[in-house]
Formats: structure tokens, sequence, C-alpha cells
């Protein structure tokens, strides 16, 4: 039975203290490993070396958009995979126009194993190349491996910014990136097995929310409910919610009759068909 493995390395939002930042680790069934967004610092290496998925193991990044809390632990990821895996390929980066601007300046600014960057990639000092970027536009299908596909579709966020969905062996999970409440998302989001939505908070403060671009917990789960998901899991969490986020699932199923979940660092999610 096809089965697709999700492990968040990073689940708290921009503002979070207890958290690491975003980033998810997806195993798909035909082998493929996607690492989905990217958090800050040294996130992905510390979070992914407690559930035994080194750095060195990714070969392809999707990200979201081109706040620090998804992207800029970019540099570290390739920076560490290429140290530790001096014969790889170049780490193929997918995201749209906007980010690769950023992308580029935060390669000009931090130099991290990084000597030149163009609009192809980023070199070493030694001329090799460990980033390639792969710039995508909503709809266009990527192949990512054998059975595993993947699309992204505009969030309501920042200009550039996008949610990906990831289809593989037949199942599809959908994460929602930073977004408001989100009509393109609910489309993109059609039958998926799992939807991992932004909740940065309750319905109390959505007008906060939506001045910061973000979605509240009832946004999330109206989301899943017109899309038809099979599973919401919420994710992005101020750092208001860390020690208690029970008000964000009771809010979240108020909307959805499906399995609402709240990720923590280090959570392990199995989809799989039904
Ligand atoms: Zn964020
Ligand atoms: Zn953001």
């Amino acid at each position: 039975m096809p089965a697709m493995k999700i492990s968040f390395l990073g689940t708290g939002s921009g503002t979070s203290t207890n958290r690491a930042h975003t980033a998810m680790v997806y195993d798909c069934d035909d082998g493929t490993r996607l690492l989905v967004d990217t958090s800050s610092g040294n996130s992905v290496a510390r979070n992914g070396s407690e559930l035994g998925i080194p750095v060195a193991s990714y070969d392809q990044v999707l990200l979201s958009h081109h706040h620090p809390d998804h992207m800029s632990g970019l540099m570290f990821v390739q920076f560490v995979r290429a140290l530790e895996r001096q014969d790889a390929p170049p780490l193929d980066v997918y995201l749209t126009e906007e980010p690769l601007e950023w992308a580029i300046k935060m390669c000009n600014a931090s130099h991290l194993n990084v000597a030149t960057v163009n609009q192809d990639g980023a070199m070493n000092s030694d001329g090799r190349q460990v980033m390639r970027w792969n710039v995508v536009t909503p709809g266009q299908q990527i192949n990512l491996g054998p059975t595993t596909t993947a699309s992204c579709f505009p969030a309501d966020h920042i200009s550039g910014a996008v949610g990906w969905r990831v289809e593989s062996g037949g199942l599809a999970v959908v994460f929602s990136g930073d977004t408001r409440y989100n009509p393109q998302l609910i489309e993109a989001a059609k039958g998926a097995q799992l939807l991992i939505h932004e909740a940065f908070r309750t319905e109390v403060d959505k007008e906060l929310a939506k001045l910061h671009g973000h979605a509240t917990a009832a946004d999330a789960g109206r989301s899943a409910t017109q899309a038809g998901a099979a599973e919401l899991v919420l994710t992005h969490l101020d750092s208001s919610f860390h020690a208690d986020f029970q008000p964000l699932i009771d809010e979240a199923k108020e909307h959805y009759d499906g399995p609402v979940s709240v990720a923590s660092d280090l959570l392990q999610v199995t989809v799989s068909s039904p």
C-alpha cells in the first residue's frame, strides 16, 4: 500500500522561541526524499539528526517563500551537504522567481560555502556547483521521482509566496505555506490525503493574523472541509500556543469533521491510501 512519511523538523512561526522555524521532510513511496522549506540556522541538521535524517540525504528542496524563517536555513543545508558528499550533484532548489532573487542576495550576503552565484545556481570556491535553481510557476508540474510530482499554487502572504501539492504513488499531500484563507489552496488541495495548514492563532486574533498574512485555525478547518482533505495537521504556530495548542484544535474541529492534530518539532506522520 503506498505511503508517505512526513517528518516535521520545524513547526514555529517567525516569532517562535520554543519551536524551530518551518521545515518538513517528505519520504515518498518511491524512495524520493524532499525537504520542504529549510527553517533557519541549523535546525534542519539538528532536528533531522534526532530522526536519523542526515542533511547529506537531501537532493531536492521545495521553497514556499523568501521569509527567513522558511529559507535562511538553506545556506547551512547546502554547506553541510557539500562537505559530507564531495561528489554530490548540485542540490536542486525549486522556487518561484521572487524567492530566487532573495536566495541570490542571501548567497551574496553570507558567502557560506558559496563563492559565486548566478541565475543558474551557486558555486563554491573550487568552482563546484553546490546548488541549482529550478524556477517554477504556479500550476507547472515538476517530476521529482519515479512516481513523485509536485506543483505549487499562489499563497496569499507576500509576493511570490506559494504552497505545494506533492503527489506520490497516488497520494497527495498539500502544504499551505504561509497564507491567509486561500481559495487557491482549496482548489489545489482537492482530495488530498493530508492538508498541512498554517494556523498562526485563533479567530480572536483574526484581524492580526490577516494583517500579518496568516491564517487562523478556523481558516485551516474551513479549507480542509472545502477541499475534502482526509486529514488536517496544523503548523507554523505562534509562541502563545506552544504550551497549550488545544484551542487551535478545538477551533479547527468546529469547521472540519476529519482528524485534526497540531504538529510539533520531531513529529512524524504517515499517510497511506485508504
Ligand atoms: Zn513563516
Ligand atoms: Zn512568511
